[in-house]
């Protein structure tokens, strides 16, 4: 990712549900966090919502082959091909603001990208992660003066 001149890497991506974030007091029914790092160690977020539809989102599909059985579970696979990019809505708008993690280690300066329009899943797709993790998103959190930036394109 890239935002103005500073580059940043993808580390991870994990699933919340339901959202970890709410638009104009609106939750949705999960949200995909796309963890970076930058080449000075600072972190950056990028989340974007998922909201029910009548398809199975096919990257969601690919990434679901492999849920674990349990909850605690965890293991490797081999040669699976995933396109980050493609948990992406098409329209790139977003909102940007500096806060923390949403889970532990929730320390300060991470720097979060919402994109401002869902990505679609269906409902068995939503089944199938709450079968394992039921409620896995923090309360919303206050603003507490923070200041939200609004892209607009
Ligand atoms: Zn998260």
């Amino acid at each position: 990712m890239q935002v103005g001149t500073s580059r940043y890497e993808l580390v991870e991506f994990h699933f919340h549900r339901p959202s970890g974030h709410k638009l104009d007091g609106r939750s949705y029914d999960m949200e995909v966090h796309l963890v970076h790092r930058g080449l000075d160690g600072e972190r950056a977020v990028v989340g974007v919502f998922m909201e029910i539809s009548e398809r199975d989102n096919p990257v969601i599909s690919k990434v679901w082959d492999y849920l674990p059985v349990n909850e605690r579970e965890e293991y490797l696979v081999d040669q699976v091909l995933i396109n980050p990019a493609e948990l992406l809505p098409s329209n790139r708008s977003f909102y940007h603001y500096s806060g923390s993690l949403t889970t532990p280690p929730r320390g300060e300066g991470v720097k979060w990208y919402i994109m401002k329009h869902p990505i679609e899943v269906s409902e068995e797709q939503v089944a199938k992660f709450s079968s394992l993790y039921r409620v896995n998103a923090r309360p919303v959190q206050p603003l507490n003066g923070r200041v939200i930036q609004s892209s607009n394109r």
